[in-house]
């Protein structure tokens, strides 16, 4: 399948494409993943991006677009892809439907992940990630946390929080999304692909994307 995955931070949108990924062999791409991924790496890439990512502002669209354009290009997408976290402005959006065009590509549907304010709040400050980026585990210290505090199930590695999980930063990160990304809902009721659904269990989610896809 094809799919841009639209949602707050925190709604649940790495939970819902990582879940989608074992269905059909589709990748997950994750701009967020791949910006933290060059931050660690120290490259060029990452020394620029990191201070926008800190401090819960959104990277300029020329870098994202430079990333995406070359990300979809490669091998693995043509088995299908679940976009997590991109486009998050209009600008962004226009430019991958004139990029998806180009290449030939169609997708599915975008799918709104719906989930209320307090709930995102919550799980942003619950929230854990699996510190090795090769894994990027997502646990929650509530509603699923590791079986050893602070240790990945997976692969053994330290959980960490991320750095752009401060409150400062959540509530500059939901500001923006609120400003920047929200609008890409209409946008996409707009095209006609808009797919709405109730995000607050990911498993009911999964399951309203498979019936509307068949
Ligand atoms: P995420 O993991 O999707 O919440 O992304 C973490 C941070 O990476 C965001 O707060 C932004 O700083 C940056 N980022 C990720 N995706 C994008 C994007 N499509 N456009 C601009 N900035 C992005």
């Amino acid at each position: 399948m094809k799919l841009i995955l639209l949602g707050a931070p925190g709604a649940g949108k790495g939970t819902v494409a990582k879940m989608l990924t074992e269905l059909d062999g589709s990748v997950q791409i994750s701009t967020g993943d791949i910006l933290r991924g060059a931050v660690k790496a120290g490259t060029d890439l990452g020394k620029e991006a990191k201070g926008y990512m800190d401090a819960g502002d959104l990277v300029p669209d020329a870098l994202i677009m430079g990333i995406m354009g070359e990300r979809l290009q490669e091998d693995d997408c043509k088995q299908g892809f679940l976009l997590d976290g991109f486009p998050r402005t209009i600008p962004q959006a226009e430019e991958l439907k004139t990029l998806l065009a180009d290449l030939g590509i169609t997708l599915d549907m975008a799918v709104s992940l719906d989930v209320p304010r307090d709930v995102i709040l919550d799980r942003l400050t619950t929230r854990r990630t699996c510190s090795n980026s090769e894994c990027q585990a997502i646990y929650n210290t509530k509603s699923n946390p590791t079986k050893v505090e602070g240790v990945c199930d997976k692969c053994g590695s330290p959980t960490i929080q991320r750095d752009d999980e401060t409150e400062e930063a959540i509530s500059n990160r939901l500001e923006t999304y609120n400003e920047k990304t929200a609008p890409l809902v209409g946008f996409y009721e707009k095209e006609g692909m808009l797919l709405s659904v109730n995000a607050t269990s990911s498993d009911a989610v999964v399951s309203a994307i498979q019936e509307a896809i068949k």
